[in-house]
């Protein structure tokens, strides 16, 4: 039976005390094959890879790969796999779309407009991830409350209505910053070389950069636009 919206914030209540292995032994056990997890190895990313892989070494993980990375995402993306043994379930844009964009506008046009930025992600992440949650039950993410200011609000679970009405999952929700790098440093997780050269959050290569001291640790992704604009189209709501 589909999920609604109430089943969404009954769980939510029931998992908010629950800790981050919990929730994501309740979607294992709940959804096996049909729940997965999207990573775009971030600091909240590795940790959920090593969480999710101590319940489930088979875990469903996959990767949106925009084209337009960082070197050292790859080289996280290698050592995680070398390190968990696990099969990242990989998504390129469509050929066709990037083909036509690039033709049309050029390699940055995601810098000319916010119009533009959002068409560049819809063809390289946002269409992906429509592909790679078809026929899924569920997905999980490492969204974090503290992240953005779009984030205040997130609760451990939610409705996916853009995906076809599935659950969203979103164990560290409730995690701090300070959180998340202690499991890394206590558990010797492989994490983005760039997180010690000051990038905090990690997406494109041409979007993201390093921020100083005391700035938000979103301030980085599309830093020449608004932070309440600041979402890429794979956390909207509908
Ligand atoms: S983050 Fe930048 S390069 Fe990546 S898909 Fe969005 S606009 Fe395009």
């Amino acid at each position: 039976m589909q999920p609604t919206f109430e089943d969404a914030v009954r769980l939510s209540r029931e998992l908010e005390n629950a800790d981050a292995p919990a929730v994501l032994q309740w979607a294992i056990s709940n959804f096996g094959r049909n729940v997965a997890l999207a990573s775009s190895f971030g600091a909240e990313d590795v940790v959920l890879i090593d969480l999710i892989t101590k319940i489930d070494a088979n875990a469903h993980i996959f990767v949106l790969d925009t084209g337009r990375l960082h070197q050292e995402t790859y080289d996280v993306m290698e050592r995680c796999r070398k390190k968990y043994g696990i099969e990242f379930v990989t998504y390129f844009p469509d050929t066709s779309s990037v083909e036509n964009l690039l033709r049309c506008k050029g390699p940055n046009s995601f810098y000319e407009s916010i119009e533009n930025r959002k068409e560049c992600c819809g063809i390289r992440k946002v269409e992906p991830l429509k592909r790679a949650l078809n026929g899924k039950q569920a997905w999980i993410t490492g969204l974090r409350r503290g992240q953005a200011v779009t984030r205040v609000s997130l609760p451990k679970v939610e409705m996916d209505f853009t995906h076809g009405g599935i659950y969203k999952l979103n164990p560290l929700a409730s995690w701090s910053e300070e959180q998340v790098w202690a499991y890394i440093r206590a558990n010797d997780v492989p994490y983005n070389a760039l997180h010690d050269d000051g990038f905090p959050s990690i997406g494109c290569a041409p979007c993201t950069r390093a921020i100083a001291l005391g700035e938000d640790v979103r301030a980085g992704r599309w830093w020449w636009e608004n932070p309440e604009q600041k979402e890429c189209g794979l956390h909207v709501k509908s």
